[in-house]
């Protein structure tokens, strides 16, 4: 009898997502994983990431947590300041996040999360990385897909397999070509937000008491403005701490969609937090001229599909998100799990059949999108309350953060007890494994 862990897998991209999903098909014995990246490495910009217990459960079933979690923060709880005055509007303790959930809420830096997973698809032999190799084109959907690929230094050719998940990004030219074979378009949508970047080494905090008391805690910190917030978070060992910001977009109104970095100015970074308080100050005041990174935050219209044949999207590609609820990252690595899991449940004497290779990504559709869309609408929404002007509106919510939680939620909702809750004990495979028989009869 056929076996389902010879059909031949292709990743698009070796982002988190692409990453996640090589070896969660490589854990699940799947021998033919070829992994496609455009860049010549894996190249992560220089910043730090949350990882939620979600995640954390997933990332542990990898066998790849344990390296991760040898450089991460645990955090223990989380200070939501006004960022003009310091003061703080809500201090939500989280010391008991592993007890509740099973696994820790850590803070990390990106090349540390990006680095343990690719560390652990190296040790697989079923998966081969082939960098500097863009996906030109997707000819067919149906069936068994074809693409076209071009490494950077050769000609382009033609590649079949059995299944394509692409996790190509925002930008993804999976979603573009799927939507226009079913007649619709790819519509990016602008949040009106862009985000600045910014990592400080202990060497330039250390004289500083303030900042070394920040760095040496394991709280994370969100001061918030009118239209504007910052959070921040020590990684690496308490050796970096890492600042994200989020404020209105001034610099890339008039730039082309593509545009989704671009070179900052110290002057305008300092102008645009011109009235938060002296100790954020003092930090923005330490990254280096010209070393200013701002992000463009761009996100899309929801898709009518995830799935067309035996292509499946997922991460960035399929439900890109505003990153003030922390899960991107962690909803892309959780989509890798969960295509592995409800691929390797394809029925034995079906696994050359290409209805049921469409039903099972139409299975993992109907598990993830419901959950994914939830929370990237909450990160909407949170960016939203984050951001209130002086109103009646703020002061309820800075009413309902005076409680501490004590309601059991909070207005941001990444620390709110009632969201982690609900996205923390979310056991994304187990609910694949649990449903899979029952969606796939009812498609
Ligand atoms: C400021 C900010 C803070 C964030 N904080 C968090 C956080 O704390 N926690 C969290 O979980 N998430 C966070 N996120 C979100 C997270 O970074 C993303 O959701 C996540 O990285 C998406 O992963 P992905 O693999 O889907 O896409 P990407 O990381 O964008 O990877 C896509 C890959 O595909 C490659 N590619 C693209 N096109 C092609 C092609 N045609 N051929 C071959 N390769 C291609 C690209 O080069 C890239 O390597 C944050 C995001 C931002 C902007």
């Amino acid at each position: 009898m056929a076996d389902v862990r010879d059909l031949r897998i292709a990743i698009i991209g070796a982002g988190m997502g692409g990453l996640g999903t090589a070896l969660a098909f490589a854990k699940k014995g799947f021998k033919n994983i070829d992994v496609f990246e455009t860049a010549s490495n894996l190249g992560f910009v220089g910043a730090g990431i949350q990882m939620p217990p979600n995640v954390v459960r997933v990332l542990h079933r990898l066998g790849c947590w344990e390296d991760i979690f040898a450089e991460a923060t645990n955090v223990k709880g989380t200070s939501i300041r006004q960022g003009s005055t310091n003061a703080e509007l809500s201090h939500v303790e989280m010391p008991d996040i592993e007890e509740k959930y099973g696994f820790p809420h850590c803070t990390g830096h990106r090349s540390s999360l990006a680095g343990g997973l690719f560390n652990g698809c190296k040790k697989e032999k079923a998966i081969k990385f082939h960098f500097s190799t863009a996906l030109v084109r997707v000819e067919s959907f149906e069936g068994k897909p074809r693409v076209t690929l071009k490494p950077r230094d050769g000609d382009e050719y033609a590649l079949e397999v059995d299944i394509l998940l692409a996790s190509d990004g925002i930008k993804s030219v999976t979603r573009t070509q799927m939507l226009a074979q079913i007649g619709t378009e790819s519509q990016e949508e602008d949040t009106g937000q862009a985000a600045y970047r910014i990592m400080l080494k202990r060497s330039e905090m250390e004289h500083d008491p303030e900042l070394l008391e920040l760095l040496d805690c394991d709280t994370v910190v969100r001061w918030v403005g009118e239209r504007r917030h910052i959070i921040a978070y020590p990684v690496s060992n308490k050796q970096i701490y890492n600042l994200s910001t989020a404020h209105p977009d001034t610099h890339f109104a008039a730039a082309t969609n593509a545009t989704y970095t671009t070179r900052g100015s110290k002057s305008a970074m300092l102008q645009m937090y011109h009235d938060f308080c002296p100790l954020v100050h003092r930090m923005l005041n330490l990254v280096p001229d010209g070393e200013v990174c701002e992000w463009k935050l761009r996100v899309h219209r929801p898709l009518p599909t995830w799935v067309l044949g035996s292509v499946a999207l997922l991460g960035d590609a399929c439900h890109p998100t505003l990153p003030h609820l922390s899960q991107g990252a962690a909803m892309a690595i959780e989509d890798g799990a969960v295509l592995a899991e409800v691929v390797s449940r394809i029925p034995p004497d079906r696994i050359h059949d290409p209805e049921a290779v469409t039903k099972t990504l139409k299975v993992y559709e109907l598990l993830r999108k419901p959950h994914c869309s939830a929370l990237v609408d909450l990160a909407t929404h949170s960016g939203r309350i984050l951001h209130l002007g002086e109103g009646k509106a703020k002061e309820e919510r800075d009413r309902e953060f005076r409680q501490n939680g004590k309601t059991g939620s909070v207005p941001d909702k990444w620390a709110s007890p009632d969201v982690q809750k609900m996205i923390y004990s979310h056991d994304c495979v187990q609910e694949a494994i649990d449903k899979y028989d029952e969606l796939f009869a009812s498609l």
